[in-house]
């Protein structure tokens, strides 16, 4: 990666590699999703240290023992969102910014919270060095949302909650979609709900594991 985010030929060859034997081979073919994917150099939101494994099929340790997801996790939960253009979507855990730079690809309206001020601040950084300047940062407790910009049309946690907290349900606009894990600390399910005028519909998408949701309306 040099200093300006530009990416290698090799680095580009490894992502290309990446998404067709990680994501296309397990059935996601969304090409919004896959061309946003190709679009971002996965290498530049990983420790140094860890560099050559940036395509490896695998979650990567970042800074405060937090992690950067699997890239086949991130590109079915952005599949499983189904973002449109002029969404208004909110990101719970901007972590590395890696799955923010990918719905940055996909609406120009991405606000993302992140607890942890120093994760937050490199991963704008990050954004800013390829150009990506419409995203919207907030240091805090996603499990309150962001009620000042709600509602929003679809929410994403990439960090694990005990349950959906109700301030991100009362967020969420009718016609609105969340993409969250929920389970206890060790094993989650993915789940997808959806907002209807009169009642929420809920559905069980696949196994995952992530890193625990700590906030006010999640585990305390
Ligand atoms: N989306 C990230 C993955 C980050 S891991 C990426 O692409 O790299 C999950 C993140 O959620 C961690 O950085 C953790 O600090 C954050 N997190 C946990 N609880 C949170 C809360 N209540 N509000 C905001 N962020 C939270």
């Amino acid at each position: 990666m040099g200093e300006d985010g530009t990416t290698s030929d090799e680095q580009r060859t490894a992502r290309r590699a990446m998404i067709a034997t990680q994501i296309e081979a397990r059935g996601v073919g969304d090409p919004g999703v896959l061309a946003a994917i190709e679009r971002v150099p996965r290498e530049l939101f990983v420790p140094e240290v860890v560099r050559e494994l940036a395509y490896e099929d695998r979650a990567l340790v970042i800074d405060a023992e937090q992690t950067i997801s699997q890239p086949y996790i991130v590109a079915y939960m952005t599949s499983a969102l189904g973002v449109e253009p002029g969404h208004k979507v909110l990101e719970i855990g901007t972590g590395s910014g890696y799955q923010a730079a990918i719905l940055s690809e996909l609406t120009q309206r991405l606000y993302t919270i992140e607890r942890i001020a120093t994760l937050s601040e490199a991963a704008s950084a990050r954004l800013r060095l390829l150009g990506i300047e419409d995203v919207r940062y907030r240091v805090g407790d996603g499990s309150l949302g962001w009620p000042e910009e709600a509602p929003f049309d679809r929410i994403i946690a990439t960090a694990a909650a005990p349950a959906v907290p109700q301030p991100l349900l009362d967020q969420l606009s009718v016609g609105g979609r969340i993409v969250i894990p929920v389970g206890n600390t060790e094993r989650q399910t993915l789940l997808s709900i959806t907002k209807h005028s009169d009642r929420t519909v809920e559905r069980p998408l696949i196994p995952c594991r992530f890193v625990k949701f700590i906030g006010e309306a999640a585990w305390r």
